[in-house]
Parts: C-alpha cells; structure tokens; sequence
C-alpha cells in the first residue's frame, strides 16, 4: 500500500525558495524513484504557484489552514471553495498550533472539516496530546474525545480523510514517543476508527513530530502507521528527499 508522506512548511519561506524547495522536491523524488504520495503544505499566499509548479508531477499541494465559513464578510480568511477552485486537494485541520496557539475548538474543528468535504476536499485531521496529558496518562481519552468529534457525527468516505497523530511535545522538540507508546497510539487510533464503521479499516494514518532521515525508518515500522507528516525536516530538500526515499 501506498504510504503518505506530508511537509507542512508552516509559516515559513518567501516566494522563490518555497518555488526552488517544490522544484527540487519534485526532481529528488523522481530521481530516486519515491513510491509514496507526496503533499506539500505550503504558506497559503504561495498556494496558487506552487499549484501550477507540481501540475504535471507526482506531488500535491495541500492548505495548511481553511475558514470554517461559506464566502462572505470575514477578513482574512481563505474559503474551501476558494481551495477547491484552485485546485487544492488536502488541507490540515487540527493541527496542535492551530488548537493551541490560535485556541481553534473543537467545534470550529468540525465546521472546517464540514465545509472542506461539502468541497471535496480531502482532510488531514491532526490529533495528540498536550505534555501534561502525557504525563497524566490521559493520552487515549484525549485521542478518543478527538476523533469521536468528527466520526460520531459525520458519514465519511474512508478516502477523503487522513488522520495524523502527533503528541503536541513531538513537534519540533527532537522527541519521539517510545516504541511501546507509538504502538499503544496507533492500535488505539485504529480500534477507535473501526468503530464507527468496518470500512474505516482503510482510513489513513500518520505519525508526526520531529520526524527526521535518521529516525523516519525505524517509525514507520509501528504497526498500523500509514506515513509521516514532518515539519521542521520538510524545510530542508535533502532531508525531506531522504525520507522520502528511505521508507
Ligand atoms: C508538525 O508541525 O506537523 C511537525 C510534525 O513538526 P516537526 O516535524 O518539526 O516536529
């Protein structure tokens, strides 16, 4: 099967790196015959270009944020029509910035992923817990009380949502959970889903936080992890490649 491997280059780059970094992305991958499917989640000002860049290659571009409203009078933001009309096909929701930094709730949350597949757009929804919730031992209740959010509510194809666990104190910190609490997360993750629903057994998912080329290997041979969503590694070519072309 496929894996998915994702870079969110968050709020970072100008305009002719971020066009250099998907041009060299684009050749690394290819050169080094990577079998995965590759999204780039690029600043949402350089969305468009990129878009056009990645065209005729094997990569994606997704949208690391989208609006949790229909078009109208809200300064600021970008719409999922507004995404679908450029072609976009991913966007992230859930990200532990965005719930943590920007104090997105959980039901701001709902009304993104709601508005993205009324556009057909496919959702990475980002879950985890925070360093205290670890430590406090509530990370299934958290994972639970996440997902449970979307799929208690919604009807979903299992091909139009990805989910990525990534432990708020994962990201961009150099730590990783433990073999044993990785396992834990995605067995958990993945009995969770089924759930709800028998098909759901081939909804995507992927790990984040602090993924790099000297780890990504020995992570993604956690049972049940689908690929990687990387951040801070994302921003380098060579290190993305590599990942790229190591799992
Ligand atoms: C992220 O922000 O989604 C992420 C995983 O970041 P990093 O790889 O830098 O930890």
């Amino acid at each position: 099967m496929k894996k998915i491997i994702a870079g969110n280059w968050k709020q970072n780059g100008k305009h002719k790196t971020s066009i250099q970094l998907v041009k060299n992305i684009i050749t690394g991958t290819k050169k080094n015959k990577c079998k995965h499917e590759i999204i780039i989640f690029p600043p949402s000002i350089y969305l468009s270009s990129l878009q056009s860049i990645v065209n005729k290659s094997d990569v994606k571009i997704g949208a690391q944020n989208v609006s949790a409203f229909n078009d109208g009078a809200f300064t600021g933001e970008i719409s999922s029509s507004m995404l679908k009309d450029t072609k976009i096909q991913y966007c992230l929701v859930g990200h532990s910035e965005r719930r943590h930094v920007f104090n997105e709730s959980p039901d701001m949350l709902f009304e993104k992923v709601i508005r993205l597949f009324e556009n057909n757009i496919k959702v990475i929804y980002c879950i985890g817990e925070t360093l205290e919730q670890f430590k406090n031992k509530k990370t299934k209740s958290i994972l639970n009380a996440q997902v449970k959010k979307i799929f208690n509510k919604l009807k979903i194809k299992s091909t139009n949502i990805i989910i990525a666990y990534e432990p708020v104190w994962a990201i961009g910190t150099g730590l990783v959970p433990s073999d044993k609490d990785l396992i834990d997360a995605f067995k958990y993750i993945r009995n969770t889903i089924n759930k709800f629903n028998p098909a759901y057994k081939s909804i995507k998912i992927l790990y984040g936080g602090s993924v790099s080329p000297e780890n990504a290997n020995s992570l993604m041979k956690t049972p049940h992890m689908d690929g990687l969503l990387i951040g801070g590694a994302s921003l380098n070519a060579k290190k993305f490649i590599d990942i790229c072309s190591t799992i």
